[in-house]
């Protein structure tokens, strides 16, 4: 299964915790790769960090200009195009009813109002319920539907710090590479 995000837009300042969070939810949860528009070359700094401290999973971060090429490209190489949106179909439904069987999906997220055409060249537009929220929240949802939970579950390479999980506090075993 490969799954890429794009995150259209991002609104400076405002969103920059936003966006980062949007990246790092795609990384923890096993996406290759994320395409972002309208952000700086700061944001690739900030998950190498991260990265560099908890490990690696062949996360890549492309910053592009133009997304119709990104989700075009997409399509014609015969990946699925799921636009996350509170004006589609129930998630549940979806994965259900709907889905047909696609092991290259591009999930696109907003950060505000997305272009009127990304709902029509999109495959399908599905939401996490029709109330407006947060594309963190819906991208995390999504994410858990595709991958069942074991995006829980995600052993990343070359860590420096590793969480130890307990239930009573903070345990962390420092590696030595
Ligand atoms: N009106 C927008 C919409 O189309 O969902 C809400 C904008 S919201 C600030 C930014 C992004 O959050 C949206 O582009 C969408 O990806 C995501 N989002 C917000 N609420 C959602 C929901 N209920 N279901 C799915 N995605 C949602």
């Amino acid at each position: 299964m490969s799954v890429a995000i794009l995150r259209l837009g991002h609104r400076l300042v405002r969103d920059d915790r936003t966006t980062t969070h949007v990246a790092l939810v795609a990384r923890a949860f096993g996406c290759q790769k994320i395409y972002m528009t309208d952000v700086d070359d700061s944001i690739k700094l900030t998950i190498a960090d991260v990265n560099d401290r908890w490990g690696y999973n062949n996360f890549e971060i492309e910053i592009v200009k133009n997304w119709k090429n990104v989700l075009q490209k997409w399509k014609k190489n015969g990946g699925l195009v799921i636009h996350i949106t509170m004006y589609g179909i129930n998630v549940d439904d979806f994965f259900k009813k709907t889905k047909k069987d696609n092991d290259k999906i591009l999930l696109i997220v907003g950060a505000e109002k997305v272009p009127s055409e990304v709902y029509k060249l999109s495959d399908y537009n599905i939401s996490v319920s029709n109330q407006p929220h947060s594309e963190i929240a819906a991208l995390a949802i999504v994410l858990d539907r595709i991958f069942n939970g074991q995006e829980l579950r995600l052993d990343f390479k070359s860590p420096k710090l590793k969480i130890i999980p307990s239930p009573t506090g903070k345990l962390v075993e420092k590696i030595k590479n």
